[in-house]
């Protein structure tokens, strides 16, 4: 059989190259760091990493790992329900849903497990869910795996609208129109991104709230591009949007911010977390964290509580990052999110311009459809507290020198 399979594989991979989207891994020989090094030799500055508050590979964050990796060995061989919980475990849903303000904290093995286990267990076939249009794909999934009835919502589009593209003859709703749409469900969740990650947008969750309370709604965010430094002590987006207490769900990753190993979890209303510690599949059958990425997370939101100097600085990083970009005379696309994405609309010239930046030590990706829509094509930088502010302005030089060259800029 599988000379037919491997037939059709071939075309679709020599497709998926012919159509310039196919995804060649670079591979880094040192840390995840403001500075590496590929397996090629080559030292960049690397400005695409998640790394935001630079704790990848951070001492304090590393001997946390070491310690729990000395003290509760490598692997439990075992689930949660079994005998896969530590007391390093519930230390960490303890301080995950402190640092975040919720009542509990369930972990799983990555935040796409989270939203994979979220929503099913909660909403049933007479339930809703009511998702942005631009949501993660782990959020993409878990509706998909849960029987609820479905409203999608053009992002950021909160109105009571429904319009019609006249070239495709889609429609295309608003919130507050799908919410209306959705009252005699028996409950009705509303989903959305708190960052979205291509754009860095930042939810509206003060008028998400609002509709949600107007129609008596539950919110869920998903908060992996802002845990640890959105918000002025580095909670998250229902921080930065000053509504605390109000969102009823939040998952988020320990594989961005947190130090970048992986990990996630869903921090909720204590019941709901009882509840999915019942029911949650990827939970249940799925191994649990090992101690070392417990450790190393523990240590990563200790440093956070003490102190916000990392995200001040990331914070100071982004916007020196920002003003000398547009100073330069690039298109950012405006906001104040350490994802800053620098606007060139043609697929070829996004890519020509993130080689020529690699070229001069800078490591930026260009994204393209169908990541990103047809001719909105980017390279999206990503700033770290890492960064120094030479590593930054050094960065905008090799944009703007770049830029010329490609004739991007006057
Ligand atoms: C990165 C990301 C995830 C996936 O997180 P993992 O822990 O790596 O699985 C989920 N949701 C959003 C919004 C993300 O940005």
């Amino acid at each position: 059989m599988y000379g037919a399979l491997k037939d059709d594989l071939t075309k679709k991979l020599a497709a998926i190259r012919a159509d310039g989207t196919y995804k060649n891994e670079r591979v880094i020989a040192t840390p995840q760091g403001a500075l590496i090094r590929t397996s090629d030799g080559k030292e960049v500055v690397n400005f695409c990493a998640n790394n935001y508050l630079g704790l990848s590979n951070h001492p304090a964050v590393v001997s946390g790992a070491r310690a729990a990796l000395d003290g509760r060995g490598y692997g439990l061989s075992s689930v949660r329900f079994i005998c896969g919980t530590q007391d390093l475990h519930k230390k960490l849903e303890k301080a995950v849903a402190e640092f975040l303000g919720t009542e509990d904290c369930i972990l799983f093995s990555s935040c796409f497990d989270a939203n994979g286990g979220v929503f099913e267990p909660l909403l049933d076939e007479e339930s809703a869910i009511i998702t942005d249009s631009l949501n993660h794909a782990s959020i993409i999934d878990g509706v998909r795996l849960c029987k609820a009835k479905r409203w999608i919502w053009k992002h950021g589009d909160l109105g009571d609208v429904e319009e019609t593209d006249p070239d495709t003859g889609k429609t295309a709703k608003g919130l507050e129109r799908c919410l209306k749409e959705a009252k005699d469900a028996k409950f009705r969740m509303i989903a959305t991104d708190g960052v979205f990650s291509m754009d860095g947008d930042i939810a509206d969750l003060a008028a998400i709230c609002d509709l949600a309370e107007k129609y008596d709604a539950l919110v869920m965010v998903d908060d992996s591009h802002a845990t640890g430094f959105t918000g002025a002590k580095g909670r998250g987006t229902w921080e930065y949007r000053g509504v605390g207490g109000r969102v009823d769900i939040i998952t988020t990753t320990f594989g961005k911010a947190l130090g970048g190993a992986s990990g996630g979890c869903v921090a909720a209303r204590k019941e709901i977390v009882e509840y999915l510690r019942q029911k949650a599949r990827p939970y249940l059958f799925s191994n649990t964290l090992a101690p070392s990425i417990v450790g190393g997370t523990l240590a990563a939101l200790e440093l956070l509580t003490k102190s916000t100097e990392l995200r001040d600085r990331l914070e100071a990083n982004t916007r020196r990052f920002r003003e000398k970009m547009t100073a330069a005379g690039f298109d950012i696309r405006p906001g104040v999110h350490p994802i800053v994405p620098v606007m060139l609309y043609d697929e070829k010239l996004a890519h020509a311009m993130a080689d020529r930046l690699l070229e001069k030590g800078v490591y930026v990706i260009g994204f393209s459809f169908p990541v990103v829509p047809r001719g909105k094509a980017r390279i999206r930088v990503q700033i770290s507290a890492a960064h120094t502010t030479e590593q930054i302005d050094a960065a905008v030089h090799a944009f703007a020198e770049a830029g010329k060259e490609l004739g991007v800029l006057k």
